[in-house]
């Protein structure tokens, strides 16, 4: 459902990633880790093409682009529709509430009718557990509210594909199990998923795989158990060692 083909992309001279190859199954939840500036977060931020790779073929759910040849927007749009986004800073309008936020996606960039959403946005906010909340401005809202809200937003647009970077980084300790579990819950039911994180307990016991990032490179890949207990790579194993 999800493949890329040899992605490279720069910044400059600096090369960020250099040459990616992934598939993603429909369904699977894919952990990305790995150290500061491995390039976790560009690979996320490729996928739904905030940032344009130099070169490599990226194919969601049959639609694809080759970055090599010209990129069209009609193409990037098709890509953009099939992904949601969660971002590590929620990015919510603060002037909009919790419901208006939600519908915001749906009703300006999908143009569909205010009262055909109105619902199924009430709902998403109730599924995320916030359906005492929907009349709240961000501002009235804790941080982990704030993120639920970005993940019933992100939802609102229908994606095939959930793509989380570092969702839980910027809450307080006591908030980043509540943000967890909405998003165990999306995975059981059977939402696909690309999350870059730090939390390994949450990676442990959600990630159907852990891929393991480094200079670029995604130098191992295989079942969370796998990769935190015998990880083959010697620069997964110092990295996790310093994590324990
Ligand atoms: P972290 O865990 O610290 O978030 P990361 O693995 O997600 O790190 P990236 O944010 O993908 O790493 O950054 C990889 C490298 O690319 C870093 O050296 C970073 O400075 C550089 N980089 C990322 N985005 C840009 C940009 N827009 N312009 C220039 N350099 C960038």
């Amino acid at each position: 459902m999800l493949s890329i083909k040899d992605l490279h992309i720069n910044f400059g001279t600096l090369e960020v990633l250099k040459g990616i190859d992934l598939n993603i199954a429909k369904g699977k939840v894919i952990v990305v880790i790995g150290p500061s500036g491995s390039g976790k977060t560009t690979l996320l931020r490729c996928l739904n093409i905030l940032e344009t790779p130099s070169k490599g073929v990226l194919e969601i759910n049959n639609q694809s682009i080759d970055f090599s040849q010209k990129v069209l927007r009609k193409d990037i749009s098709a890509i953009r529709r099939q992904t949601g986004m969660v971002f590590q800073t929620y990015n919510l309008f603060p002037h909009l509430t919790a419901l208006e936020n939600v519908l915001e996606g749906p009703v300006t960039v999908q143009k569909r009718n205010k009262r055909d959403v109105h619902p199924e946005a009430v709902e998403l906010l109730r599924k995320v557990g916030l359906g005492d909340k929907v009349d709240y401005y961000p501002y009235q809202l804790s941080g982990g509210q704030q993120q639920r809200v970005g993940i019933a937003r992100a939802l609102a647009m229908n994606p095939e594909v959930m793509l989380f970077d570092e969702p839980t980084s910027s809450l307080d300790p006591e908030l980043v199990g509540e943000v967890l579990q909405v998003m165990k819950q999306l995975a059981q039911e059977g939402m696909t998923m690309v999350i870059v994180t730090h939390e390994m307990n949450f990676a442990r016991e959600v990630a159907d795989e852990v891929l393991f990032m480094d200079g670029g490179h995604i130098l191992e890949r295989g079942h969370p158990e796998e990769v935190f207990s015998y990880s083959k790579n010697e620069r997964a194993r110092q990295f996790l060692n310093l994590l324990n």
